[in-house]
């Protein structure tokens, strides 16, 4: 019998794996209502303590079986739980459960977990939603060892070589305990794509699929399975003929994979010898890497928020310096476009709370290059570490959600200001930083001469270009279907700005995920895109679509397609475009 499941896929660098289940009950660990008298309150007390001292023992030898090449982020994933055992919201509120209310240790826990996970549920944020993953994962843990065994996926010696995963849901040490086994995928009933484990599996080039509902409940272990990363689909005992298709998928995938890594050392430059620059997308340090292996000649866009995600202080101007020169040091002389604080909305920062909270729509509020002219305690270290890490290596700054001139013209007196300090403190940086501006609301599209006239270069961020000019909130699910990069509004958007800075001679990319999908690459090169920012891992695909381009046909296909733009389907005339 074959069981199709459709679940959320969450693309990973390797897509489909096929191989049996290892069912496990992780996370299901639950406690039943349970009074205790008040001499029992110190027992109590103990137990809890003995099982938050198994669960922190439990992580550590986990974070210390890390290799050392895995992505630093991971190991911070394990840190964050680590820090959660101690953290007063968590562990302190049940110690105080068990004394004031009498119940057990399992109880209170469990009653505390419920509360902090209805807060992070009424969160509109899905980042921070998400993070409720992270508590129940660590009362899971703790929970395991007051129930007096480990975690199944722990207890089983089992070698997981080749085996599909499949659970409740999963840690993220978990996800790294799988890899080290030799897990083949893996597939959960719960999570979202941007769940820290999610995340993880993508870093770990791990197909997954969460959001599985039940799965746990139709698949027996050993049973054989399709993982399909890419479509969030889960095939149970397959029948021979889509065995047959996903070994053939697989097997292409694995050719195309090798394909794409003759073309590394290959300069991105088309038939008829334009060089196209491709740029990265980095958005923690350690992406550095994963930039250069893939070839690029520069990073296009370094998001800093991250930077200042899960902590409850700020980086000061000597942590941005390390961090930024970490990123020169790794890119060995290739450029680092940094782009300045972009907080708000989706990306926020415990320690300066929600900047835009207290209007309707954060979106449209104080965020990105607002929320620093309005904070130049927060802007100016950045800045100041921007300039200076300038003198050790090519460095430029970018600003993000600019709508007027003023914005532009405010960040220019600022850096001079910056520049007299450093000069007075006798700190190296550099003078002639380039400062660049993004293009991400209609009105910094629609005024891009002006733009261009007073910065260095233009950068194109259509994930908000789209969100802001078709009016549609890129974090509700509910208006994604709207989300067009061909609506032909983006279309004459991005015409306009590349058109903008060819007239002006300054130089225009594209760092939004419209940069990265190669069903646009040859219709943006036949609109004069020379720039291409996007995730290292799409970097390769891109270059063998330039490889094979010719920019004067594509200019002239360009043309045809803005001439039909009013008269036909924008994907049909894309499709002509895009045809042999
Ligand atoms: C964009 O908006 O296209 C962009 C690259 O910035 P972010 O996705 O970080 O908002
Ligand atoms: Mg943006």
């Amino acid at each position: 019998m074959t069981i199709a499941f459709q679940g959320i896929g969450v693309a990973a660098s390797q897509s489909v794996a096929i191989g049996p289940a290892f069912v496990t009950g992780h996370g299901i660990h639950t406690a039943t209502q349970t009074l205790i008298d008040a001499d029992q309150v110190g027992d109590e007390l103990d137990r809890l303590n003995t099982a938050v001292a198994q669960a922190r023992r439990a992580l550590k030898a986990v974070r210390s079986q890390i290799p050392p090449s895995t992505p630093r982020n991971i190991a911070e994933f394990i840190d964050t739980h680590l820090l959660m055992l101690d953290d007063v919201a968590l562990i302190d509120e049940v110690r105080k459960i068990i004394r004031d209310q009498l119940f057990s240790a399992d109880w209170a826990l469990q009653l505390q977990r419920d509360t902090l996970v209805s807060v992070f549920d009424a969160m509109d944020d899905p980042y921070l939603r998400n993070r409720r993953d992270d508590v129940e994962h660590v009362v899971d843990q703790i929970m395991s060892f007051l129930h007096g065994a480990p975690t199944q996926l722990e207890a089983t010696g089992r070698d997981l070589e080749g085996c599909v995963v499949v659970a409740r849901d999963l840690m993220p040490a978990d996800a790294i305990t799988l890899r080290n086994r030799g897990a083949a995928a893996f597939v959960t009933e719960f999570g979202g794509p941007v769940s820290h484990t999610a995340i993880l599996a993508r870093s770990l080039s791990v197909p997954a699929v969460v959001g599985v509902h039940n799965i746990t409940r139709y698949i027996r272990s050993g049973e054989p399975l399709v993982v399909d990363g890419d479509t969030g689909t889960v095939l149970a005992n397959a029948d021979a003929q889509s065995l047959a298709y996903y070994r053939q998928r697989l097997g292409a995938i694995e050719a195309r994979r090798r394909h794409l890594r003759t073309l590394v050392d290959r300069p991105a430059i088309t038939r008829d010898g334009v060089t196209i620059n491709l740029l990265a997308n980095l958005d923690l340090p350690e992406d550095a890497q994963a930039a250069r292996f893939n070839g690029a000649v520069g990073v296009g866009l370094y998001r800093t928020e991250f930077l200042y995600m899960n902590r409850n202080d700020l980086p000061d101007e000597a942590e941005h310096l390390a961090t930024y020169l970490t990123i020169v040091h790794a890119l060995d002389g290739l450029p680092l476009t940094i782009r300045t604080l972009d907080l708000g909305v989706d990306k926020r920062s415990e320690a300066l709370g929600d900047p835009g909270a207290s209007c309707c729509n954060p979106a449209l509020g104080l965020r990105g290059i607002r929320l620093c002219l309005k904070e130049p305690m927060l802007f100016r270290p950045q800045l100041r570490a921007i300039l200076r890490a300038g003198a050790l290596g090519p460095v430029r700054a970018m600003l993000p959600m600019v709508t007027n001139l003023q914005e532009v013209a405010s960040v220019l007196a600022i850096i001079a200001e910056l520049k007299e300090e450093l000069t007075h403190e006798g700190l190296a940086f550099d003078p002639a930083l380039q400062v660049g501006a993004m293009v991400e609301v209609p009105a910094a599209a629609l005024a891009a001469r002006a733009l261009a006239k007073r910065v260095d270069f233009l950068s194109i961020g259509t994930n908000d270009l789209i969100q802001y000019t078709l009016a549609i909130d890129r974090l509700d699910d509910s208006v994604n279907y709207l989300f067009d990069p061909i609506h032909p509004a983006i279309l004459r958007l991005v015409r306009m700005t590349i058109e903008a800075g060819r007239a002006l001679a300054t130089p225009v990319a594209m760092c939004g995920e419209m940069a990265g999908d190669p069903r646009f690459t040859r219709l943006l090169l036949g609109l004069g895109l020379r720039r291409f920012s996007m995730q290292p891992g799409a970097l390769l695909g891109i270059k063998e679509i330039i490889l094979d381009a010719d920019t004067r046909e594509l200019e002239r296909r360009a043309t045809a397609l803005f001439a039909g733009l009013d008269e036909a389907e924008p994907a049909q005339l894309l499709d002509a475009l895009n045809a042999a």
